[in-house]
């Protein structure tokens, strides 16, 4: 039985180093974050490692507030999402989004928003949110860090825009986005399902001329940015919401739209419009129960 060898890096560069270390052996790596995901991999046979790149020792696990910024490190969980004062003050959208993760208090614990990133899986609820909030992904590799924003970062199904030898380091919420109504609504098929459709909206502060932020996941192979016409948000109803994200469905090449056994193409396509309205109204109503 050939032999997996596990290291457990002290800081993103040395993430990357041994990532590197092990590309240039020709060996098959896993970097694994919380695990949900990464370790019934392992058990199941899914994946056959030479390496564990282990990112359980880095100090990436923890939400800073600044001026300009909230940045979200990799390794920070749902439960930390939900029990932080910072992201229920000024991050509602991503604090609701946590608390409607299933698989209860020992999967928040453990699981992290870096990882369900990297797993960039169509059916999940934080990609759509992470573009919603124009967030910055921060990711190390050999050479060094760069930032990619969230709506390049979504490649694929299943494929995030890191190579081989990168690791994703910290998500960063621009101040731009910091104290916006917003409402979030997923559609599932029952109370412990993954989602089926989901859509996280924001609305502009106040008076700003800023737009609202409309994304679909679910629908797409990777989250969708919705264009929304430049209305008071009270006007946005049932009927030009579902226009719009029509066309902007209708814009995707077929072999672009998702499906999965939870739900086909179709009937992703067809509930999408007033899943996002749902979302709209949310974030409307707390619009109005802010004022
Ligand atoms: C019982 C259960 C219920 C769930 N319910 C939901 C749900 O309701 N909604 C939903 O959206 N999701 C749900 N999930 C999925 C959950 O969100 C993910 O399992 C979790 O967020 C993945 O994070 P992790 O740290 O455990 O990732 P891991 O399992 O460690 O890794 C996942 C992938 O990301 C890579 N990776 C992880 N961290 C990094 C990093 N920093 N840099 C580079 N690559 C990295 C790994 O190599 C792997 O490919 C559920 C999962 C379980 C097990």
């Amino acid at each position: 039985m050939s032999r997996c060898r596990v290291t457990f890096p002290g800081s993103p560069a040395d993430a990357a180093a041994a990532l590197l270390r092990i590309a240039e052996q020709g060996g098959r790596p896993l970097v694994i974050g919380g695990g949900t995901l990464a370790v019934p991999w392992l058990s199941q046979g899914l994946v056959a490692p030479t390496d564990v790149v282990d990112l359980g020792r880095l100090a990436t696990d923890r939400i800073e507030e600044s001026a300009e910024t909230v940045r979200i490190g990799a390794m920070v969980s749902y439960q930390q999402l939900i029990e932080s004062r910072v992201v229920a003050a000024r991050l509602p959208l991503l604090q609701r989004m946590a608390r409607g993760i299933t698989g209860g208090i020992q999967i928040r614990n453990q699981a992290t928003l870096g990882g369900a990133a990297c797993a960039a899986r169509p059916y999940s609820d934080a990609p759509g949110v992470l573009v919603a909030l124009q967030v910055t992904m921060a990711v190390e590799g050999s050479t060094g860090r760069r930032n990619v924003p969230a709506q390049d970062f979504f490649v694929g199904p299943e494929r995030p825009a890191l190579s081989a030898t990168e690791v994703l380091v910290d998500m960063a919420v621009p101040g731009s986005v910091l104290d916006r109504p917003s409402g979030y609504y997923k559609l599932k098929l029952g109370e412990s399902s993954w989602p089926v459709v989901t859509a996280a909206c924001l609305l502009p502060r106040g008076d700003d001329q800023q737009g609202c932020n409309l994304v679909l996941g679910g629908v797409g192979d990777v989250p969708l940015v919705v264009p929304v016409p430049q209305a008071d948000p009270g006007e946005l109803d049932r009927a030009r919401v579902s226009r719009a994200v029509a066309e902007r469905v209708e814009a995707l090449p077929p072999d672009r739209l998702w499906g999965d056994v939870r739900a086909d193409r179709d009937y992703r396509r067809r509930v999408a419009g007033e899943v996002a309205y749902r979302a709209v109204r949310r974030a409307v109503e707390s619009r109005e129960g802010a004022r």
